[in-house]
């Protein structure tokens, strides 16, 4: 995916399927185990609002009130977004 870099070595990125649906994985996996996951809308996840630092954040898929993002740091940082919210 064009623009999207590797968290962890800032090399491209591949788009593949998972349990959650689809989420981009470093294109040296598994030598580098980076990946961004993908909200409902196909576009990357946003990075942690508490702190930047954090990251992109992860997706769930289902919640009590639809898809959401949860920050990675969890549960050092509960920082969610509703996956709905982001555009
Ligand atoms: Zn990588
Ligand atoms: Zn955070």
């Amino acid at each position: 995916m064009k623009g999207i870099t590797c968290p962890l070595c800032h090399g491209p990125m591949r788009e593949v399927m998972g349990k959650n649906g689809a989420f981009l994985s470093c294109a040296e996996f598994p030598a580098c185990k980076g990946t961004v996951d993908l909200g409902p809308d196909g576009r990357p996840a946003p990075a942690c609002p508490g702190d930047p630092a954090h990251g992109r954040m992860r997706f769930f898929a289902t919640g009590k009130r639809g898809p959401w993002f949860g920050c990675k740091k969890y549960p050092d940082c509960r920082e969610t977004l509703e996956a709905g919210d982001t555009d």
